[in-house]
């Protein structure tokens, strides 16, 4: 017997067809013997919608959260008329609905009152979509006569108060699962946990941030020593690249952690950066596999690195971002300026993708995301206005139009000369690269190219890794295991 712990995204609770699959998934799994932790998101759109409603509600758009609010009820609804056939069973988690419905609405007023959604009251917003999920699941595993209990993760997983993106404090977290949900999981009763939401020492709600239910997840499987976390999402595994940027996009069969952790910063969508950092000192095994598709295997992420001669094994790109660069002849030698720098860039609200310095040192560039471009120039720009104004530094310049790509693999560590082909690739392709950065790890090398290349970079770089790729599968090398 083994435990596991299993997370549903939201497409995989999207709609009613998809929660009966849920259903199904889950019944088959604890047919055979194993105990189950169960992570929900909300339904797909579901917390897009409650953001909006958020921003609504602060303008005083009445008719908009309230159209809000009714086209998420009829969404949860819909799963309840579809799944759940005993009026009493209906009219009992109807009504848990919409008593949630009712504190959103409430919510939202409020909101419209003050004028303002702070970070705080956001994360009590966007956590109804989670707690409604989980709820209208619990009721549909229940009428299939499975023992579960509906738990809301706040109660377990706290966290900072960094609203909408907090960390979990680990010990109170740890202490709160075994205690808590250990006895009950042992008894044979199945959880069904909110994703994405935790709460601080004093009980205020905290969201992990944007697609932080895998984070959740891990969470819970590290500290239910869970054999395996598996993720449960509408595609078939991590793949080689996107296939809307190349169709010969294949899905891999095994990862490390490492390669993982590269794959989601630079810009893989299939899990949340943060996700292997709780199971990876467990050493955890996870598996991401398609709801839609449950016949496939998924990819294996684990620890073992690289035996194989793959050197590149993925390649991503993310768009929407902007290079700033700093730049001047007063910079040489003189300490300190990066670090202000890059602190006032964090003032500013911007995380950094990608730093790259010239060896020169006369200037370095980063990388933000586009939205927070403008308001980081203006802040690095009044950090350094002294330098400035002797002309020490010139600008501080802002590129849009240009794009992170990233080549994964940890193969590459100790494999001399992947950096040189990769570009001499580019060369021979005559795409410019604007700035390079490779990660401490040596599992990934970043670089800036315009926008205008991506696909053809990608296309590229794709065959490099689909040929390397083909080499270990002759070689006997590709399997997973
Ligand atoms: N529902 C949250 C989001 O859409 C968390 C998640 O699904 O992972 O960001
Ligand atoms: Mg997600």
């Amino acid at each position: 017997m083994a435990r596991h712990t299993m997370k549903f995204g939201g497409t995989s609770v999207g709609s009613p067809e998809a929660i009966a699959r849920v259903v199904a998934i889950i019944g088959d799994h604890l047919k055979q013997g194993h105990e189950l932790v169960v992570v929900v998101s909300a339904m797909a759109g579901v917390t897009d919608m409650l953001l909006e409603s958020a921003s609504a509600a602060a303008s005083g758009r009445k008719d908009s959260y309230a159209a809000i609010n009714l086209t998420i009820a009829e969404k949860h609804h819909a799963v309840i008329d579809a799944l759940i056939a005993t009026p009493s069973d209906r009219a009992a988690i109807r009504a848990q609905v919409d008593e949630l419905l009712r504190g959103h609405s409430e919510l939202c007023e409020a909101v419209s009152i003050l004028g303002e959604a702070t970070p705080r009251i956001t994360d009590a917003l966007v956590s109804f979509g989670e707690r409604l999920s989980s709820r209208v699941i619990a009721a549909a595993l229940t009428v299939n006569a499975i023992p579960v209990k509906q738990v809301d993760s706040n109660d377990f997983i706290v966290t900072d108060n960094r609203f909408q993106n907090a960390e979990p404090l680990w010990d109170e977290t740890e202490s709160r699962i075994v205690d808590g949900l250990l006895p009950e999981l042992a008894e044979g009763v199945t959880p069904v946990i909110t994703g994405f939401i935790g709460a601080t020492p004093d009980g205020t709600l905290t969201t992990l941030g944007r697609g932080g239910s895998d984070f959740s997840a891990a969470i819970f499987a590290a500290c239910t020593r869970s054999d395996e976390l598996i993720i449960w999402t509408d595609v078939d595994g991590v793949m080689t690249a996107d296939p809307r940027l190349d169709s010969r996009a294949r899905v891999l069969p095994y990862v490390s952690y490492q390669e993982i952790g590269e794959l989601a910063f630079y810009g893989a969508k299939v899990l949340h950066p943060k996700t292997v950092q709780p199971i990876i000192t467990r050493d955890i095994p996870l598996r991401v596999r398609n709801t839609f598709n449950p016949a496939h295997q998924g990819t294996l992420v684990g620890s073992r690195s690289q035996t194989s001669e793959t050197v590149i094994k993925a390649v991503t790109g993310i768009r929407d971002v902007s290079m700033l660069t700093v730049s001047g002849p007063g910079m040489l030698g003189v300490p300190g300026i990066a670090g202000r720098t890059f602190l006032a860039t964090a003032n500013a609200g911007a995380s950094i993708l990608m730093i790259s310095q010239a060896s020169s040192e006369q200037s370095f560039c980063f990388t933000v995301v586009d939205p927070l471009a403008q308001s980081v120039k203006e802040a690095v720009e009044s950090e350094l206005q002294r330098e400035i104004l002797h002309n020490d530094i010139d600008s501080v310049d802002v590129l849009s139009d240009i794009v992170i790509i990233t080549v994964v693999g940890a193969g590459m560590r100790g494999t001399p000369g992947v950096a040189g082909r990769v570009f001499s690739l580019l060369g021979e392709h005559r795409i410019n690269v604007l700035a390079i950065a490779q990660g401490s790890s040596e599992c990934s090398i970043s670089f800036i190219v315009a926008e205008d290349d991506l696909e053809r970079a990608v296309g590229e770089l794709h065959t490099l890794a689909l040929h390397t790729i083909e080499n270990d599968r002759v070689n006997g090398m590709a399997s997973p295991v």
